[in-house]
């Protein structure tokens, strides 16, 4: 099939680059010259494992190209996927700006028939807006219908995420637009959920928001540990061996962060309240994640007193590893603060630091390695449970730092192994 895919960010790159490997014939559009010659050459525009030599063969192949002109890729398409940004406002409502945006140009743009399918996140009634802006803009002789396919891809594992979902949801009202949104991911595995629009949409902001929540209560959890002396990695496990319950996203740790989880919680609190709902559960969800960063701080202050002219080396600054998104990563608040009581913060992170230059205050010092952070550090602080973190040797760390002090907001690390080379370590909940 002939795909335009507009936006080439971890959504679009990856979904372009897997339909392509499929077999399509895929243009992707951007806005970026820079961006569109790098990725005409097989370079990504980021870090993910895998997307370099996917991308690279399927340029190669001529199955995928990159353009800066909607007019190339939406007349012939048969599917035109909608991937650009739905940050946050400041009020935490989904900004639909980019959707709308590039709507007006895909409906002047049709042609024959094509599917509009919107991968991008959106609050619900947001692709039947879509759908007005196309027939406003489209010509009486273009066809198409619309389309809601939000994604669940990872990042860090969007590759396989995309080739092996759990499942696919397809939200149309058109017969014609579900059958070619069927054939399109037959290649493709997990389940099927053929559904109307308002419920595709509903289901993505329920999932991450079912998510965020399980990881707001296993910090709810620790820090009912810390405080009656339970063990939190002991007492989620034993929950989450209820098949009913699940083991994963029970990991307490500083918070959850990332592109999606944040605003898809404040989003879906924010149209609910639209449409007459208070979703109480979420803002709890929201305001206990604020806490978990706060305690990040609260424990280095706990072993150090004042930060103040303190060395602190920060292990890690994306939200999670395998990725080099820094968009709302606990790290920001933390080392800002750590940054605003004083501190001198030297930082390390594998992939994210081109990033966190970006957003992290000018005074973060970046260290090449693990070993060059925490050189005469007077605390250590993981941040981001990065492979290379996990097995690094502690005993080497311990030559190395001013003072033995650990603070592994991901626990990591074995307490008593730690605790046995001399470490003063806590960890999040645990005994
Ligand atoms: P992103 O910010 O990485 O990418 C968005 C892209 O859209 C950018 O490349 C931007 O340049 C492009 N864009 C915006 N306006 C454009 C225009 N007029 N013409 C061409 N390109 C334009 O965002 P993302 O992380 O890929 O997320 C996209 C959507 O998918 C969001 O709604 C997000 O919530 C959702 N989503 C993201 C993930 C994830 O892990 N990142 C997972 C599932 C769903």
């Amino acid at each position: 099939m002939k795909l335009a895919v507009i936006g080439h960010g971890y959504v679009g790159l990856v979904t372009a680059s897997v339909f392509a490997d499929l077999g399509n014939d895929v243009l992707c559009v951007g806005r970026t010259k820079s961006k569109i010659d790098q990725l005409n050459n097989g370079v990504p525009t980021f870090y993910e494992p895998g997307l370099e030599e996917l991308l690279k063969k399927n340029v190669k192949a001529k199955r995928i190209r990159f353009t800066l002109d909607m007019a190339e890729a939406v007349p012939d398409a048969d599917i035109v996927f909608i991937a650009v940004g739905t940050p946050s406002k400041e009020n935490g409502e989904a900004d639909l700006s980019q959707v709308f945006a590039v709507s007006e140009d895909i409906g002047k743009l049709l042609s024959g028939y094509t599917v509009v399918g919107c991968k991008s996140t959106v609050p619900v009634g947001t692709n039947l807006k879509v759908g007005a802006i196309l027939e406003k803009n489209a010509k009486p002789s273009a066809k198409y219908d619309i389309a809601s396919v939000p994604e669940f891809l990872r990042e860090g594992t969007a590759i396989s995420d995309t080739l092996y979902p759990d499942r696919v949801i397809i939200g149309t009202a058109a017969k014609r637009a579900e059958d070619v949104l069927v054939k399109l991911h037959s290649p493709i595995g997990g389940a099927r959920v053929l559904t109307d629009i308002a419920s595709a949409e509903l289901i993505k902001y329920a999932s991450n928001s079912l998510l965020a929540t399980k990881i707001s209560f296993a910090n709810s959890i620790a820090f009912v540990s810390e405080l009656v002396g339970a063990d939190a990695t002991e007492v989620l496990k034993g929950a989450g061996l209820d098949e009913r319950i699940g083991k994963r996203f029970l990991n307490p740790g500083p918070g959850y962060g990332g592109s999606c989880f944040p605003k898809d919680v404040k989003a879906l609190v924010s149209f609910s309240k639209k449409a007459g709902y208070d979703f109480k559960i979420l803002e709890a969800v929201h305001e206990v994640n604020e806490d978990a960063k706060r305690r990040v701080v609260m424990k280095i202050k706990d072993m150090l007193g004042s930060v103040k002219n303190k060395k602190i080396a920060v292990l890690g600054l994306a939200f999670k590893p395998d990725t080099d998104d820094m968009r709302d990563a606990p790290a920001i608040y933390v080392v800002s603060k750590l940054l605003a009581d004083g501190a001198k913060v030297v930082a390390y992170d594998p992939q994210s630091v081109q990033n966190a230059k970006r957003v992290l205050p000018e005074a973060t010092i970046y260290a090449k390695n693990v070993f060059s952070a925490v050189k005469n550090a007077d605390i250590v602080v993981v941040l981001t449970e990065w492979r290379e973190f996990t097995q690094v040797s502690l005993a080497k760390i311990k030559e190395l730092v001013n003072q033995p002090n650990i603070v592994d907001m991901r626990n990591v690390y074995n307490p008593a192994e730690a605790k046995k080379l001399g470490f003063n370590y806590v960890g999040v909940g645990r005994r």
